[in-house]
């Protein structure tokens, strides 16, 4: 079965006493036992059920098991964020003094998180640059517990040789965490790929909308935990599912950024459609990107689906599209301000893969925390334009660009 049929046609856990068509929303905190020995049973974990939605939930259940259907993965958990996804994973995997070896070309909030709360807790992160297999390896330590990268970098627009990195991961018996937000599972097939885990924002492509914020966490299954010095004890037990048990049954639990069931049925919603908003918005966004790269006012376009890009080759290789997410230079900061002025249905916020087009300037807000200098080291520069382009009638994306350059 194809992608879309599947998240269709993926069967609940148990029927809806109406017999609902779409699965109801669980909005309720608590569950009832029918006996003493039956909640003791659920709190042990000796026969599975909702006590407490902070836990899990029917509703946000269902979503979870609908991505394990797409993805062939062997668990997944619901998070409150993206954020929530990527910092309860690592917190899994980590104990103060371990080290990860994260890409240095990172979404602002997580290199935050690297930079700045997890140094506080003791966990260093040693951001390299993973265009360079040789300094991943280099970074590398008997300390390393994760190696960390995304999948489409932003505003960078890089990808990496995911093949390289797997082999390097595998060889040391480290597990890789992905972050696959601009990339989707339809988009990229992180287990067939490799990916020993999978975290990404399902605020973006999956909500479509922008209808909420929420995350997801998939263990592809692929890592035996035997060779982690902080699960290597649990393996002996828990085998494939060591990681995924402490997650659910200590970090998760403990951290308390369970997606809302609100979210779920929001995401649920999204990803029905979703094949075919990617098809349009990827297909608009080649579009856009040719148009930009031929007109004289723009410097440079960063998008892996020009044939002239260095990643072009892998963006063909890796995922079924490139992206939807473009970026380009004029030839000064004044420029990006007044484009982004003149712009009429385009529209001018923060957020990724929307189902409409949104323009930003990465350097003056997203980035607008780090110096100048620090920028420079990440990617980042006050010529550039972020797109994120959405799925309206192409030609009509095109005419407001076009309208908008002219002024400059
Ligand atoms: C948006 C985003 C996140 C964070 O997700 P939230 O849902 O906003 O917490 C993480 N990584 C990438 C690549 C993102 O685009």
């Amino acid at each position: 079965m194809g992608f879309t049929t599947k998240v269709l046609h993926t069967k609940p856990n148990k029927n809806d006493a109406y017999g609902a068509l779409r699965f109801p929303i669980y909005a309720n905190a608590a569950f009832e036992f029918a006996s003493a020995e039956d909640i003791e049973a659920a709190f042990k974990g000796t026969k599975p059920a909702h006590a407490y939605s902070r836990s899990s939930n029917p509703t946000v259940e269902n979503f979870e098991k609908t991505i394990l259907n797409v993805t062939g993965g062997i668990a997944c958990i619901g998070f409150s964020s993206g954020m929530g996804a990527i910092s309860a994973c690592l917190l899994a995997l980590c104990k103060s003094g371990d080290e990860i070896v994260s890409s240095n070309k990172l979404f602002g909030t997580t290199y935050s998180l690297f930079t700045d709360t997890f140094a506080e807790y003791g966990i260093v992160v040693k951001c390299v640059d993973f265009n360079s297999i040789d300094d991943v390896r280099n970074a590398i330590t008997n300390k390393t517990r994760a190696i960390f990268f995304e999948t489409i970098t932003n505003p960078q627009i890089e990808i990496y040789a995911i093949d390289e990195l797997v082999a390097l991961a595998n060889s040391y018996a480290i597990p890789l965490v992905a972050d696959t937000t601009a990339t989707p599972p339809y988009m990229f097939d992180a287990k067939l790929h490799g990916i020993h885990i999978s975290v990404l924002s399902s605020t973006k492509f999956i909500s479509g909308g922008g209808t909420a914020i929420g995350g997801l966490l998939i263990d592809n299954g692929l890592y035996d935990w035997k060779h982690h010095a902080n699960f290597s004890e649990e393996a002996k037990k828990f085998g494939a599912f060591s990681f995924i048990r402490k997650l659910r049954l200590l970090t998760y639990r403990n951290l308390g950024a369970c997606m809302s069931v609100q979210a779920a049925q929001s995401f649920s919603l999204g990803l029905e459609t979703m094949e075919l908003r990617i098809d349009r918005a990827c297909a608009n966004a080649q579009k856009v990107a040719e148009f930009l790269e031929q007109h004289s006012k723009v410097q440079q376009v960063r998008y892996a689906g020009l044939e002239r890009n260095i990643y072009n080759e892998r963006a063909q290789r890796f995922f079924t599209y490139p992206g939807s997410i473009i970026c380009f230079e004029l030839s000064s900061k004044q420029n990006c301000f007044t484009l982004i002025n003149a712009v009429q249905v385009i529209r001018r916020a923060t957020n990724l893969h929307d189902n409409k087009t949104l323009i930003i300037h990465p350097s003056s807000t997203i980035y607008s925390e780090f110096s100048l200098e620090k920028q420079t080291e990440i990617g980042v520069n006050d010529t550039m334009i972020r797109l994120s382009v959405g799925i309206e009638n192409c030609e009509d994306i095109i005419a407001d660009l076009s309208l908008a350059l002219s002024n400059l």
